[in-house]
C-alpha cells in the first residue's frame, strides 16, 4: 500500500515515550505512530459509521445506583457483566453487542455529568451497507 509522508509536532515527553517504546518493541517510530493512529481512528470510526458492533465497555463509577439504572436501560445490548469494587469505586466490565448508535448512546449516558468513566473497546465491527463503506 502506498504511504504518505508528513511532518507532525508532538510534545517532548510524548516524543520520549515514543522513542523508548520503539526501542522496547523493536519497531521503528513510523510503524508505531501508524499503529497508534489506526487504533485511534478505528475507535472513532465506530461513532461515525453506523454498524453492528461487538466489544467491551469498561466502566469505573462512584455512583452505583446511577450505573445500575443506566445498564438496566441498555439490557438489550449489554449481554454479560462482571461487577467488582476497588477503593470504593465500582468497576464494571460489560460485553456489548448491537447497533453502534446504541453503544454510543450507552457511553454518552454513562459519561453524562461525569458520573462514570466509560471506555469502549470495539472487538468485531460489521458494516451495514455499501453506502457507509464508501465514507471511509
Ligand atoms: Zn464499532
Ligand atoms: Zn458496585
Amino acid at each position: 500500500m502506498a504511504k504518505k509522508r508528513f511532518g507532525i509536532s508532538i510534545p517532548d515527553d510524548l516524543y520520549d515515550y515514543l522513542n523508548k517504546l520503539s526501542e522496547q518493541l523493536e519497531t521503528n517510530r513510523s510503524d508505531l505512530v501508524e499503529q497508534a493512529v489506526k487504533t485511534f481512528i478505528n475507535d472513532y470510526k465506530h461513532y461515525l459509521i453506523p454498524h453492528t458492533c461487538t466489544g467491551v465497555m469498561i466502566v469505573s463509577c462512584k455512583d452505583e445506583k446511577a450505573l445500575k439504572e443506566i445498564i438496566d436501560e441498555f439490557q438489550d445490548i449489554a449481554k454479560t457483566y462482571i461487577h467488582t469494587h476497588e477503593n470504593n469505586v465500582c468497576i464494571e466490565l460489560m460485553f456489548v453487542s448491537g447497533p453502534s448508535e446504541k453503544i454510543a448512546l450507552l457511553q454518552k449516558n454513562l459519561q453524562k455529568d461525569g458520573k462514570c468513566n466509560p471506555r469502549y473497546v470495539p472487538i468485531i465491527s460489521i458494516k451495514e451497507s455499501k453506502s457507509s463503506e464508501s465514507q471511509q
